[in-house]
């Protein structure tokens, strides 16, 4: 389908018509609003005639189209992909496309609750086998269950916002902990998946998939010297806490229902509330970058969302049993994902194995974990035939601790 936005009909452009992600923009003189992306430019949704109310859009964030459901999510779009087709709509519509570099992309959503996963099989049988030695890798829930953690909402952040190296307690062999910034300041690449319906009582899967309204790239970022001492019993607290990064542009599961895939073959059978009906992954592209401050930037891992073991549905009807009540932005984290080889790891703790294998970088120099002025850009998009749904870019710059105890 081609549209009159010559730039959406590009196979490079990360924003086809088929694609029209929700994101949340400004411009000098004008309050933060909803906007859709399409080729190089915003489309600014008040003002055109779509047949749905403008109540929803003149605000700063997508929770109340997300909360008035899907029969108007998809009325939406249908509408909008008419306009951008049509050219009888080019000279009415032509007015309100902003182009994208003059913008500033805020977060799409007030994040209410923030829960990451942990269900890449790969990546926990990696930091499992680090932390606890290759017998006891994966724990022994791992196969049932999508395990995670409560994460706290306030610390996701657009791309773009700088993350300040954590202070925290690190022990070190041997010794008494000490108070000192961060040493093994990682990334970790993730996709979030946006619930758009609230809940109350257990969902199964199948209403899980309905009630998701899109995904994110997410870089959880995470101190591991902090975590391996805080840890036990409770599980990751201040590690997790310094920041989470998504990416600007909410994509729907319309744009990429053609993607959708099958999860991996089950290792033991599922319980049946947790068992999928249909398929409940996407083939999606995801990659790692690192530039140094000033430095030539270098691809460090490449995967895909469908390495997951446990799909967003999955979790989501998991984090439902105990009657937990889900609500409108609620965001989930699918869990590092990583591949099989050490090219497909989505974090630099597996891909430097704990710092004993440091990475070579483009121009030199080598990583163990992210040193201050390292700029890490996420990305992904899932490839069709000649056009590509894309996600835009998750990045964030590692800035130095502030002395904490001045
Ligand atoms: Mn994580």
């Amino acid at each position: 389908m081609k549209s009159w936005v010559e730039s959406a009909n590009s196979p490079a452009t990360d924003f086809p018509l088929n694609n029209l992600p929700y994101g949340v923009f400004s411009l000098p003189g004008i309050a933060p609003h909803c906007g859709v992306a399409i080729g190089d430019y915003v489309l600014d949704v008040i003002n055109i005639d779509h047949g749905i109310d403008p109540k929803y859009f003149n605000r700063p964030s997508w929770n109340d189209f997300m909360a008035a459901g899907p029969d108007v999510w998809s009325a939406f779009r249908a509408r909008l992909t008419e306009m951008l087709t049509n050219p009888q709509y080019e000279e009415s519509v032509r007015a309100h496309l902003v182009p994208r570099r003059d913008v500033q992309l805020l977060l799409p959503l007030d994040v209410t609750e923030y829960t990451d996963f942990y269900s890449s099989k790969q990546h926990a049988t990696n930091v499992g086998t680090m932390f606890r030695g290759k017998e006891n890798a994966l724990p022994p829930n791992w196969l049932w269950m999508p395990i995670g953690y409560n994460g706290r909402a306030s610390s996701v952040c657009v791309s773009g916002t700088p993350v300040q190296r954590p202070w925290g307690q690190l022990k070190r062999e041997g010794a008494d902990p000490e108070f000192l910034p961060c040493e093994r300041f990682d990334i970790e690449l993730e996709v979030g998946a946006i619930v758009g319906q609230p809940s109350s009582g257990m969902v199964s899967v199948e209403q899980a998939d309905e009630m998701i309204f899109g995904y994110v790239l997410l870089n959880d970022w995470s101190a591991r010297d902090i975590q391996s001492w805080e840890y036990q019993p409770l599980g990751p607290f201040q590690a997790k806490a310094t920041a989470t990064t998504i990416s600007p542009w909410i994509v729907s599961k319309t744009a990429l229902e053609p993607f959708r895939t099958a999860s991996k073959e089950r290792e033991i059978p599922l319980l049946k509330h947790l068992e999928e009906h249909r398929k409940m992954l996407y083939d999606i592209d995801l990659e790692v970058v690192l530039a140094p401050e000033s430095g030539e930037s270098t691809t460090l891992a490449r995967t895909n969302y469908k390495e997951l073991y446990f799909s967003a549905p999955q979790q989501l009807c998991h984090h439902t049993t105990s009657g937990c009540s889900m609500r409108v932005g609620d965001l989930l984290g699918s869990g590092t994902i990583s591949g099989p080889e050490p090219e497909n790891f989505g974090s630099l703790l597996e891909m430097s194995w704990g710092g004993k294998n440091p990475i070579g970088l483009n121009g030199g120099g080598t990583r163990s974990f992210l040193q201050d002025g390292d700029t890490v850009t996420l990305k992904g998009s899932a490839k069709g035939d000649g056009y590509r749904i894309g996600f835009g870019e998750c990045v964030g710059k590692v800035v130095p601790a502030r002395d904490a105890l001045a």
